[in-house]
């Protein structure tokens, strides 16, 4: 399956993505990561994209397309994959909607993470991430065994930037404004899968996997 992945900031994208490309055998695409991993080495994207990543709002749309295209060219046209994190806005939606049948891609569904803002607020106030390997905790949900300590590879844990109260409004904001039309693009197409994700993490999990079950018998 090609999927999109879509919600916001706290609703459990970046959780869910990995779970999905484990069980259904996808590439996991997301543009945070890869933004985050361009600002920690220090390259040209991420020197371009570190006050808007920092700051809680979108990098400039152009800085992405080379990266998103270049990343699904390598994958071909046979390789199955999961975008976490793109589209964004209406524009990137229209961005790839013209670029991925040039490569023989079609989407199969965009998936929309429903979450009610008090608990993205939670979410996000309280995540800690590993400095080193990246896995997430939260400080009342999932905490680490040691107070500010990896589980799993025993290196520092830290709060992302953006993850700040003041950033998080604005993140919020940015959601509303940019990405909720996007939804209607997706539903216009008959692609859009709500899910109610205000639950654990497995149960999340499950119902998005019922719902792409009815995907693909749609699909046959
Ligand atoms: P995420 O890890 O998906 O929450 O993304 C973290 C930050 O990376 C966002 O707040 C944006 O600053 C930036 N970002 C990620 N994906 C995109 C995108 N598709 N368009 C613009 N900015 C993005």
């Amino acid at each position: 399956m090609r999927l999109i992945l879509m919600g916001p900031p706290g609703s459990g994208k970046g959780t869910q993505a990995k779970l999905l490309a484990g069980r259904e055998h996808l590439t996991h695409l997301s543009t945070g990561d890869m933004l985050r991993e361009a600002i920690r080495s220090g390259s040209e994207l991420g020197l371009k994209a570190r006050d808007a990543v920092e700051g809680g709002k979108l990098v400039s749309d152009d800085l992405l397309y080379d990266i998103i295209e270049a990343r699904l060219r390598e994958l071909g046209s046979d390789k199955c994959f999961i975008l976490d994190g793109f589209p964004r806005n209406l524009r990137q939606a229209e961005f790839l909607e013209s670029t991925l049948p040039r490569m023989g891609i079609g989407i199969d569904a965009a998936i929309l993470l429903d979450v009610p803002r008090g608990s993205l607020l939670k979410r996000l106030s309280g995540r800690r991430v590993c400095s080193h390997c990246g896995k997430e905790y939260h400080l009342e949900f999932s905490p680490p065994k040691v107070d500010g300590i990896c589980d799993v590879c025993g290196n520092k844990l830290y709060q992302r930037e953006d993850d700040r109260p003041e950033k998080i409004e604005e993140r919020l904001k940015t959601y509303d404004e940019a990405t909720l039309p996007m939804v209607e693009f997706y539903r216009n197409r008959g692609l859009l899968v709500e899910i109610e994700a205000d639950g654990g993490i497995e149960d999340v999990l499950q119902r998005i996997l019922d719902s792409l079950d009815k995907v693909k018998q749609g699909r046959v």
